[in-house]
């Protein structure tokens, strides 16, 4: 069974990873990610003023299918915003009352035999988390300051 958690959105202190984050049951993913090397990135959200965009926010709850190959939906993006950069991934599922995160994956762009491709990996370290739905959608439409 996949643990129930709570999600928020917050503000961090270290300016060269982006002013918020993801934080599930009070824990900074964006540490996680850097405590497993996959550091270096910033959640993929937007400004204090749309914190979290239309685009993500459909993504977020299962409202329009994931826009990467495999389905899932870019977490973490490089400062830049390509997604050439190399991005991490989490597979997002709308399921009785819950919304689950899992399956999440580094994805990266093989330039290699003039042809470019995506590879992906999994990272098997960072467990799946489940977030009641009236949380999690409050989570996606307030911020904590
Ligand atoms: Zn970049």
């Amino acid at each position: 069974m996949v643990p129930i958690k709570k999600l928020t959105i917050e503000k961090i202190s270290n300016r060269h990873s982006g002013e918020y984050d993801f934080f599930v049951s009070g824990k900074s993913l964006l540490q996680e990610l850097k405590g497993l090397g996959r550091g270096g990135m910033v959640a993929n959200l937007g400004s204090e003023r749309d914190l979290v965009d239309t685009q993500m926010r459909e993504l977020l709850l299962c409202e329009v299918a994931g826009t990467t190959a495999n389905g899932h939906i870019p977490l973490y993006v490089c400062p830049c915003r390509d997604l050439a950069c190399g991005y991490i991934s989490v597979k997002v599922t709308h399921s009785k009352g819950c919304f689950i995160w899992s399956n999440f994956a580094y994805h990266w762009t093989d330039f290699t035999q003039n042809e470019v491709s995506e590879s992906v990996t999994q990272i098997s370290e960072l467990k799946a988390s489940r977030f009641k739905e009236a949380d999690y959608t409050a989570a996606l439409g307030h911020v904590s300051h």
